[in-house]
């Protein structure tokens, strides 16, 4: 056994695992066969579609597909993404200089500071947060300042409250809308101060749009690039995961500032190489029907979200329901701490959730519902629910 100060300090710097005793609860009922829910990991029941599938095959069987790909990608591939791109946000991006694929969007998101921070330079991250923001800048170097998401600023950082001295010290500021785990939306104006602020004090603003598809209720998610000086600033990242049922398959993209990509380009051309051709072209056809496909999946999550927060809200906990992502992030109602509640939630009910501390500091007192089960399981697992509130 290696011995243990071999570690590395970045290593060593990793926040410590919070749910030892929540996972040894869970390993306990699962051996005695309880029929538990699991709503807590933000991962897709629904499948892949079909069209995606057979085009995995067929471009499988091509041995021209089986060899490296270049690490900038098909150029089919970033073709289509522009395209894409300009329909759903009337943006028009360079297809050779503004858009990278990646190994699935955590793995650019978790390179990104690799290529533009160096040893204790500033990043601004918002918690309760999506893991890989604290580790990548974690692993290159950086001085974090954590943004404290909660129902005071409208799960927004307040980047006006921030002093000059912080903005012009800062180097990067992370931002996800729509928001895991908060569900939480932002609007046209929040972004517009956010570029703004960055193309002033000169930081640079990583996007991550991982649910810009998945909305409801008329609400349709902006790309920060549709706002006008985002293309000096700011880097966006794209997924093919849960917009197409695709968690598995490694790939989304990275596109915006050309110097930005490049950099990202270098990181990741000394680290991977690239990804697989054929799911470049699954890609591609996800893109293709990807009209008819988003219409059927956003209604499935609409109708499971009404379906879990109806019931929780005749239980007499009142939820409001998010305009986007399948995350239901709700107060906590009694006094119990975020893992206390999921704790109970898990030996008296079954349920798996997530406890909000498990996301920063901010996130206690809330915990974190994934929609990712069917209607009857979310049904079933209301009612249990009810049943210890
Ligand atoms: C799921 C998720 C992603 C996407 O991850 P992939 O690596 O593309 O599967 C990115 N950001 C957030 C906040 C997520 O929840």
């Amino acid at each position: 056994m290696l011995h243990k100060t071999y570690a590395s300090e970045r290593i060593k710097a990793l926040p410590p695992y919070l749910f030892v005793e929540i996972d040894r609860i869970k390993k306990r009922l699962l051996k005695e066969g309880r029929d538990i829910i699991d709503l807590g990991i933000g991962d897709p029941d629904l499948a892949t579609p079909d069209a995606v599938i057979s085009e995995l095959y067929s471009s499988a069987r091509k041995p021209e597909n089986h060899q490296y790909p270049l690490d900038l990608g098909l150029s089919v591939f970033r073709t289509r993404i522009a395209e894409w791109f300009k329909m759903r946000f009337n943006v028009e991006l360079n297809s050779d200089t503004e858009i990278i694929p990646l190994l699935g969007s955590k793995e650019g998101i978790a390179h990104f500071p690799l290529a533009v921070i160096d040893p204790a330079d500033l990043v601004l991250i918002p918690e309760p947060l999506y893991p890989p923001y604290r580790s990548g800048a974690i692993f290159s170097g950086a001085k974090i300042k954590y943004l404290p998401l909660n129902q005071e600023n409208n799960f927004m950082p307040d980047l006006e409250s921030l002093s000059r001295d912080v903005l012009k010290k800062t180097k990067l500021l992370y931002l996800n809308y729509p928001n895991n785990p908060t569900a939480q939306v932002a609007d046209k104006q929040y972004l517009e101060k956010a570029v703004s602020m960055a193309n002033e004090f000169g930081f640079i603003i990583l996007y991550d749009a991982a649910y810009s598809e998945l909305s409801y209720d008329g609400y349709v998610a902006p790309s920060i690039l549709e706002i006008k000086g985002a293309r000096e600033v700011a880097i966006e990242f794209h997924s093919f995961s849960k917009t197409f049922n695709m968690t598995g398959w490694r790939i989304g993209w990275a596109c915006g500032n050309s110097d930005l990509i490049e950099y990202l380009r270098q990181v990741k051309s000394n680290i991977d190489s690239g990804v697989f051709n054929p799911i470049q072209y699954a890609a591609i056809k996800a893109l293709d029907i990807y009209d008819k496909h988003i219409a059927e999946v956003k209604s499935i999550y609409r109708q499971r979200r009404d379906i879990f927060i109806g019931s929780l809200f005749r239980a007499g906990w009142n939820i409001t329901p998010p305009k986007a992502t399948f995350y239901i992030w709700a107060k906590i109602p009694s006094k119990l701490s975020s893992q206390e509640f999921c704790k109970l939630l898990l030996e008296k009910c079954f349920i798996i959730a997530t406890p909000g501390l498990g996301f920063g500091p901010s996130g206690e007192g809330y915990v974190r519902f994934s929609l990712v089960k069917s209607i009857p399981r979310l049904e079933e697992a209301a009612r249990r629910i009810a049943e210890v509130l």
